[in-house]
Order: structure tokens, then sequence, then C-alpha cells
């Protein structure tokens, strides 16, 4: 299977869309219970970020509590990408995810890395920093976001760590 980040991007867009979100940040926790979701939070090892799985039909989703709350919304959405995008895998197996190692890189450059991974991040970036909110943030905010206080400064308000806003503005939206 070869990754498909714009299909993920997508579906990012339209749950966004119909959740009429117009000002960050955006309310990960009630997307996911809308979607018929159990978050479920819990101390787990320091290495586990989260996991996806459905049990007895109902679709879990598991994240390290330990992590700093920033940290936990990105795993929350990189598992809901996963029951979104990857049904017919989970049902198979629980979906751990230690490192989102991709983070950091390019779409092009993270070969290599599990497709699964590639979209589930894609959507998460997308859910979390919706194209449209941060260009309408960033253009209101008069912030440069060439410059480290600016983007910490939107990341706050985004509720997501400086490395994935940094990541977020660096690519294409
Ligand atoms: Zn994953």
């Amino acid at each position: 299977m070869r990754a498909d980040p714009d299909k993920a991007r997508k579906a990012a867009r339209a749950l966004i869309r119909s959740f009429g979100v117009s000002a960050p940040p955006v309310p990960i926790e009630r997307i996911i219970k809308a979607r018929n979701i159990v978050l479920q939070h819990a101390a787990l090892d320091d290495n586990l970020s989260g996991m996806a799985y459905i049990q007895d039909g109902v679709g879990i989703i598991g994240v390290n509590a330990l992590h700093h709350p920033n940290r936990q919304r990105f795993s929350a959405a990189h598992e809901l990408g996963h029951h979104e995008l990857h049904g017919a895998e989970i049902r198979k197996a629980v979906h751990v995810d230690r490192m989102f190692r991709v983070l950091l890189r390019d779409d092009v450059s993270s070969q290599g890395v599990d497709p699964l991974e590639i979209e589930a991040n894609a959507f998460a970036s997308e859910l979390l920093m919706p194209s449209e909110l941060l260009m309408k943030v960033v253009n209101a905010s008069g912030l440069d976001i060439e410059d480290e206080a600016g983007i910490e400064s939107i990341a706050r308000r985004f509720r997501v760590s400086a490395a994935a806003m940094r990541y977020r503005l660096a690519s294409r939206f």
C-alpha cells in the first residue's frame, strides 16, 4: 500500500467542516466523541503514544496520560486518523503507536515509514491545524511565522507543540 497523505488531509478537512470549527483550538475530544469512539487516557510506558482498536464493535482510542497535553491531543488525532482511514486494518489487530518519527519529516522523504503512519500523521496535522483556520489566524495575528516566538505563540493557540506547528507551517497549506 502506498501512502496517500492528500486523501488523509481531505478526510480531516471534511470532518472539520462538518463540525464548523471557527476558532482554535480544535475540539478534538468532542470530535472523537461525536464519531462514537471512546477516548481513554491511561498511564502508559513513556515510549507509547497511543493506540487504536475496536472492541465488541466499539472504536477505542487510548492515549498516554503521562505525556504533555499537547502531545496527547496529537496522539488522539493520529489515532482518530487510523479509525477514519484504516478501519479494516485496526479491525484485525490492535494498532499501537510508539514514536511519531515521521512528524519531523517531509511527506516525500518519509519513504520507508509505514504508509499507515504517514496518513495518520497527515490527518492529525490537518485536523488540529486546519489550513483555512491556520491561514486566518496567521493573517489576523500579524505574527512572523519565520520567527520562533511567532511559531510558539500560534502553537499555543492551537494547543499543539511548537515542533508540530513548525512542521505544519513548513508544509504546503
Ligand atoms: Zn499510528
